[in-house]
């Protein structure tokens, strides 16, 4: 295998064999394909795109050169949820305990921040001690007492993903849809899951934003899980504003502990509860959907989740006085409040404003080896639709220093659109269900 003669072959639109395709990743994993030649590899296929046999056959090769977790010893179903990727998405937080709290076993492994979204890892390391490098053995261990636990990809799992996963998002080939749908489903498949909710996001701020791409990539995984035997179930959410009201490593985890102590956004609570009862159903509870809610509902607010996450921390070496004491997270030095410079209506929040300006407060990463500033990020205390008065606080600025105030500011003024009348319609907050027979 020549590497520049398969990056030619898939430059200029040809289907390459799966033999083909599998030696050209195998020799990346091995030194013999470049950083530089993936790179070009990526955005080729960016362009032209995977036919299905290509897709397959990557799932097939990130799936064959990593480990894939056995967990048919724990007593339970053994499910998890991925989302495609958003600004202020601190689901995972919430829902890996309560789904716990409900009988379910989590394995959950999690990514960082890619392109303009945040990733659940750069979130938990917040928390100070947190360990979201646990071994195989240990991450068992957690699983074992306390049902879920939360790391990243270990070199064991999916190793092709994770050195691909950190060229891409540094090399603007994230978008791609074959590309996400191989990444998470490689991930997803090696942790040895009975089921899988996928949450596909939709709008600006995702990165496939229309509806029928979304739509696309959501029956794409759910044909990738099924076709290996997992039950997998897509939700289409809403990615056209942030979720919740904060982005941002540790303001996310204050916002997500709020959640599991029964307060917290509306809209954070509603896609966890729909996740939560989407998880119970590919576990195989047939309950109709009222009843699950309610008993969804009924255990976070019952505060166990929240105790739950707490030994979670502490098992995996992080500070769980954070889940009683958030100002033990930490905080950044300055904080202003950004106003509204006019009266008028919220029109839009734009999520991929606010993603990037999370980046350049030095809260997510523009080169694979930069460091992430956890304490940095915005409140947004305004929503579509809401009225405003000039000098109404349209939210806070988390900064590092006073010029990063000063930048932060500008972004929050950008992201909140002001306009006079009702603001355009959002999208609907949790849309479509994808499921195995609605396979095209
Ligand atoms: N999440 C992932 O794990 N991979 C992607 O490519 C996009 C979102």
């Amino acid at each position: 295998m020549i590497p520049y003669r398969v990056i030619e072959a898939k430059r200029d639109g040809e289907t390459l064999e799966p033999g083909v395709l599998a030696g050209f990743f195998e020799g990346f994993l091995v030194g013999e394909v470049a950083d530089y030649q993936m790179s070009a590899f990526l955005m080729a296929a960016f362009i032209r795109g995977l036919s299905p046999g290509e897709l397959s056959a990557l799932v097939d090769v990130m799936l064959r050169t990593g480990e894939v977790l056995d967990l048919s010893s724990l007593q339970g179903a053994v499910v998890d949820k991925h989302s495609t990727g958003g600004v202020g998405d601190k689901v995972s937080l919430v829902l890996a305990p309560l789904a716990a709290e409900l009988g379910l076993i989590v394995p959950m492994m999690s990514g960082r921040g890619l392109g303009h979204t945040g990733g659940t890892l750069d979130k938990l390391e917040a928390i100070p001690g947190f360990r979201t490098d646990l071994s195989l053995d240990d991450f068992r261990k957690v699983l074992a007492a306390e049902g879920f636990g939360m790391i990243g990809q270990t070199s064991e799992i999916a190793p092709l993903d994770r050195r691909l996963y950190a060229l891409r998002s540094v090399t603007g080939t994230v978008p791609s849809l074959p590309l996400i749908s191989a990444s998470i489903m490689s991930k997803k498949l090696a942790e040895g899951l009975t089921g899988l909710v996928l949450d596909v996001k939709v709008g600006s701020g995702a990165f496939l934003p229309p509806l029928e791409r979304a739509r696309e990539l959501a029956r794409t995984m759910v044909a990738i899980g099924e076709g290996r035997g997992v039950t997998t179930v897509a939700r289409i959410t809403a990615m056209d504003r942030p979720l919740g009201r904060t982005a941002g490593n540790a303001l996310e985890v204050g916002e997500a502990l709020d959640c599991l102590r029964g307060s917290g956004p509306a809209d954070l609570r509603e896609v966890t509860l729909t996740l939560a009862v989407e998880m119970l159903r590919v576990a195989g509870d047939r309950s109709p959907w009222d009843a699950l809610k309610k008993r969804v509902e009924g255990v976070l607010d019952g505060g166990a989740p929240l105790e739950r996450f707490a030994r979670v921390v502490a098992l995996q070496g992080g500070d769980a006085g954070v889940t009683t004491d958030p100002r033990r997270l930490p905080s950044a030095p300055v904080v202003r409040s950004v106003a509204a410079p006019r009266s008028g209506v919220v029109h839009r929040v734009i999520p991929e404003v606010v993603g990037y300006g999370v980046i350049d407060l030095g809260g997510g990463r523009r080169r694979m080896d930069d460091a992430v500033d956890p304490r940095v990020g915005f409140e947004i205390h305004v929503s579509p639709g809401d009225v405003v008065q000039s000098g109404t606080v349209l939210g806070m600025v988390h900064a590092a220093n006073e010029a990063g105030a000063e930048a932060g500011e500008r972004v929050l003024r950008n992201a909140c659109v002001l306009g006079d009348g009702p603001p355009p319609p959002g999208l609907p907050l949790v849309g479509e269900r994808v499921e195995g027979g609605d396979r095209p």
